[in-house]
């Protein structure tokens, strides 16, 4: 009996590994690009985030907000480590409980997983996309380019949208489209958002810990504490990845707060200003030893202290105004980046249509879908792999199991 997984990346090589375990299974991994997860290894810049020691309390969105449930209470974060440890991978977990390699190199991640495919029951055919996928009486018909592959269960593992450059694409869910089953309207999540103020390209590259806030007009929508990177068009960085999803969806006033002294207050920060004041700093140091330089002259600037003379030649007020802004630093925001830059698609093929307990599609026998193509995204920080390698192995089990 063949079990045929379309997709190997994180999902689809969870998937092959699982059904693979069970010795009456043979499986056929296909793979569009030259090598399996390309994705993977470009994840988490190049460390990949694994998992998070704490996904089981959450942090998944979707149209059906628990459905990731049943497949994390089966094989969470613990379980998968514990598998990764077998397959020989060493980890390492940051007191925010994301885990990460212990070679610090995404690379070690793909590299446990292809030499574990290595295996009797497991054909890989990779530079094979799949174009086509038919019922059959028997089973399904998987066609590409010249090849067409029969088999008695299909999981369909293509991924999401999301990070186009690194082989995301449309192709699962018109796959899964052209099965019956439907899609909802795709989102980027975890992506950088752009800003209206001129002034960020000057900040290209400088990072910073703040306390970051989203308004629509008056309302607060999302805020969350991290780590912040500038990039040449607007904001990025975790601490925006967090507060990303849903940000100028729809029209309307749309800001960012910035404190970049989340844990000193305005009124400590005036004080060491003030005392500087009483010195012969250079007006463009005024923030220095505080923030990260160009960032302390570009708020200065924003509130009018520029020029070449001397911190004891501002205004008490300016100081005050200053010691204000570094708290409370305001930019415009006009849009997220595409898909090309997002980290994970929200949205995709609708999970009331797949059973929750073993991944199996409601309305195609035989049929499973597992990772980024289901309508299942999670927070920045492991989240999403951890969906894919829980997702990946129900769908890998349940798929042998349903043949004995
Ligand atoms: C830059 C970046 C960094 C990220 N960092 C992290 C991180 O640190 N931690 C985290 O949890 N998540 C991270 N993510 C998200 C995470 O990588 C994805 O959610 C996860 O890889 C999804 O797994 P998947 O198996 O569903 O899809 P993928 O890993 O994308 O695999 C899908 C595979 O299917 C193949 N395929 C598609 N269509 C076809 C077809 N028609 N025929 C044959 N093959 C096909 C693709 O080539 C691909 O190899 C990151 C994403 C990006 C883009």
């Amino acid at each position: 009996m063949v079990i045929g997984i379309i997709g190997a990346g994180a999902s689809g090589m969870a998937a092959a590994l699982a059904a693979a375990e069970l010795p009456e299974a043979r499986v056929v991994l296909l793979e569009r690009q030259a090598r399996v997860g390309r994705k993977l290894q470009a994840t988490g810049n190049g460390r990949c985030n694994l998992t998070n020691l704490h996904a089981l309390r959450g942090g998944y969105h979707g149209q059906e907000p628990d459905f990731w449930g049943k497949a994390l209470e089966r094989f969470g974060p613990e379980e998968t480590l514990g598998w990764f440890r077998g397959l020989g991978l060493f980890t390492v977990a940051e007191e925010s409980g994301r885990v990460y390699p212990y070679s610090d190199q995404a690379n070690s991640v793909v590299d446990v997983l292809r030499f574990a495919l290595d295996r009797p029951n497991i054909t890989l055919k990779t530079g094979f996309e799949v174009e086509k996928v038919r019922k059959t009486s028997a089973g399904f018909r998987v066609e590409g380019a010249g090849e067409t592959v029969e088999c008695d269960r299909l999981i369909v593992a293509c991924g999401g949208l999301a990070g186009t450059k690194l082989g995301g694409s449309m192709s699962g869910y018109k796959l899964l489209r052209s099965l019956g089953h439907h899609c909802t309207k795709l989102r980027p999540a975890l992506v950088q958002l752009k800003t209206g103020w001129s002034g960020v390209a000057a900040l290209k590259g400088v990072r910073a810990n703040c306390h970051a806030e989203i308004y629509r007009g008056e309302t607060l929508i999302s805020r969350s504490t991290g780590e912040l990177q500038f990039t040449e068009y607007g904001l990025s960085g975790p601490v925006i990845f967090e507060i990303s999803r849903d940000v100028c969806q729809g029209a309307g006033d749309w800001r960012c707060r910035l404190d970049f002294l989340p844990e000193v207050s305005r009124e400590e920060l005036a004080g060491e200003l003030l005392r500087r004041k009483g010195t012969r700093l250079p007006v463009s140091e005024l923030l220095t030893g505080i923030l990260h330089n160009r960032l302390g002259r570009v708020l200065a600037q924003a509130v009018g202290i520029v020029g070449s003379g001397f911190a004891a030649e501002v205004s008490e007020d300016s100081l005050w105004n200053l010691a204000q802004t570094v708290k409370g630093f305001e930019v415009s925001l006009t849009e997220p980046l595409g898909m090309d830059s997002a980290q994970v698609t929200a949205g995709g093929i609708l999970t009331s249509e797949f059973d929750p307990e073993t991944l199996e599609s409601r309305l195609v026998p035989g049929l499973y879908a597992c990772g980024e193509v289901l309508d299942v995204d999670g927070d920045c920080g492991g989240y999403n792999l951890q969906w894919a390698w829980s997702s990946g192995r129900l769908a890998g089990t349940s798929a042998g199991r349903n043949m004995i």
